[in-house]
């Protein structure tokens, strides 16, 4: 039996995975918090308890995302990057050439050859407007669980124009909307378009017209999918557990 398990330690989630003879077979993710060396070890208990095995089963641990180093019991540790490649590719079945992660603080564009190398990287890590945490921030100033985000989108066809290209700014965008009554759903579906915007201008012509695949946290809205879609007249594929890809490629390395 070959059994790894992979741990995305990022900035807003940390993700485990068991990567049993190859497949994601298990997943959990709790919110980053301080102590991840213990929080990781208590979500590896939770792995054994609820996928019934034994510690000595496991043969080894691999760590990914910002908190990597911060687990002495991780036996490999691999970059972000790489993991996200390794990881996206296996599960495409060999299928994807581009990955737009959106995680909690950056964006990422990638690129990968025929044969899963990696060929091309570009990162937005200066700026948190499209990322996870803009979403959040959105979030709380709507007062409306992020999980919604994707299903109120989809059902309005008014799409306000935010123009703001920076959090602070776009903060008090969606602000006066609010105050101005314009309904939620239009300025949530406003700030996917917005956010579309910025990984087209993000992904440049780096983008072939196949096999591209947007995971991380917010890959899970609809919503944000639709908008993209629509921006890059290009289809784009989310596998089913899009948040979890990172984690699962650190397990390829193991
Ligand atoms: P990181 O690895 O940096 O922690 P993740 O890939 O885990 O980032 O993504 C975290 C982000 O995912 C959050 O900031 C949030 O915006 C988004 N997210 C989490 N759950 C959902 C959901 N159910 N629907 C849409 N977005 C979500």
């Amino acid at each position: 039996m070959s059994l790894n398990i992979g741990l995305d330690l990022g900035s807003t989630a940390i993700k485990m995975v068991i990567n049993h003879n190859g497949e994601l077979k298990w997943h959990k993710k709790v919110p980053t918090a301080p102590g991840q060396e213990k929080i990781a070890k208590d979500l590896i208990e939770v792995a054994l308890e609820e996928y019934g095995l034994a510690e000595g089963d496991i043969k080894d641990v691999a760590a990914t995302g910002y908190g990597k180093g911060l687990v002495s019991f991780a036996g490999v540790r691999v970059d972000e990057i790489s993991a996200n490649a390794r990881g996206i590719f296996a599960l495409s079945n060999g299928d994807c050439r581009t990955i737009i992660n959106i995680g909690g603080q950056d964006l990422k564009v990638i690129n990968l050859e025929e044969n899963g190398q990696i060929s091309n990287f570009k990162m937005n890590d200066k700026c948190a407007a499209g990322t996870g945490r803009f979403f959040e921030l959105a979030a709380r100033i709507l007062d409306t669980p992020i999980g919604e985000f994707g299903r109120l989108s989809q059902s309005t066809d008014e799409t306000v124009e935010l123009n703001s290209t920076c959090v602070v700014f776009a903060e008090s965008e969606i602000v006066s909307l609010i105050a101005k009554g314009t309904p939620k759903e239009a300025i949530i579906r406003g700030l996917h378009y917005s956010v579309a915007r910025r990984i087209g201008n993000l992904m440049g012509r780096n983008a072939s017209g196949r096999g591209i695949y947007l995971d991380g946290g917010p890959a899970q809205n609809a919503g944000l999918l639709e908008a993209l879609e629509d921006e890059l007249l290009m289809e784009i594929k989310v596998l089913p557990q899009p948040q979890f890809t990172v984690a699962f490629g650190a397990t390829l390395a193991a």
